[in-house]
């Protein structure tokens, strides 16, 4: 699959592409299937991957993909055990993502990259790690001080740069470049392995910068807002932070 042919990076509001299949494998416990190229994103950082189908122009025959996952270089996806036959090598097929629970996924992560934003600028807090599932999130910082009152001025200043329709935007730079960013040392983008020389990075223009391979809103706006359902603590510095998404 030619890098090009992942369209999740470049759009992630496309919902669907025609294309072709160019390997079909029996995988473990579920076939795989490789198409030359496809929306789906393949899950990481935090992010999970997109489920859908795959439709056969031909006759129609559709299958359930239960997951996407990297495989080498290419994006592939399991096909539901027991759908029964199989796409072959050859076949035009339409792909077809799950678009609401997709949709959801960048909100939610959008979302994050918010919660991560503000915690960093009025807390100077890293980021150590973090989690989704459509519609809720968390993130663990390094943040001592933390309390519940903290964590409901850092739920209004969420809601409020979320209102505060800032734009999204994606960008690939040259490794030496990406580094050269102060904002994204916190989030350790000295850990990408070396071989890596273009680094893709998520903005939200005026609150936050990352390095990042998932897939966001375009703008703050259409995230919504979010609700803190809790926070813990995972030690004396380590602070885990909860987020569900509200409908603004
Ligand atoms: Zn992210």
């Amino acid at each position: 699959m030619d890098p090009a042919g992942q369209l999740c990076y470049t759009d992630a509001y496309l919902r669907s592409v025609e294309a072709r299949v160019i390997a079909v494998d029996d995988g473990g416990d579920a076939p795989i299937v490789v198409l030359d190229r496809t929306v789906f994103y393949p899950g990481g950082g935090g992010q999970p991957s997109d489920r859908g189908t795959i439709l056969r122009s031909a006759d129609g025959r559709s299958w359930t993909i239960r997951a996407a996952k990297k495989s080498g270089g290419d994006i592939v996806h399991e096909l539901e055990p027991g759908d029964g036959g199989r796409p072959e090598v050859g076949d035009v097929v339409s792909a077809d993502l799950d678009w609401a629970r997709r949709l959801t996924l960048m909100r939610t992560h959008t979302a994050l990259h918010a919660l991560c934003g503000v915690v960093w600028r009025d807390y100077g807090a890293l980021v150590t790690g973090g989690n989704m599932e459509p519609g809720a999130g968390r993130m663990d910082f390094e943040f001592e001080r933390m309390s519940g009152d903290l964590v409901a001025e850092i739920e209004a200043a969420v809601n409020a740069e979320l209102r505060a329709t800032h734009d999204v935007r994606v960008n690939v730079l040259p490794r030496e470049e990406a580094f050269a960013i102060p904002d994204l040392i916190r989030t350790k983008v000295n850990l990408l392995p070396e071989g890596i020389e273009q680094i893709r990075t998520i903005e939200i223009v005026g609150l936050d910068l990352q390095a990042d391979g998932g897939t966001h809103v375009a703008n703050t706006r259409e995230v919504g807002g979010i609700h803190v359902t809790g926070y813990e603590s995972k030690g004396r510095i380590n602070k885990r932070i909860r987020i569900e998404l509200v409908d603004a």
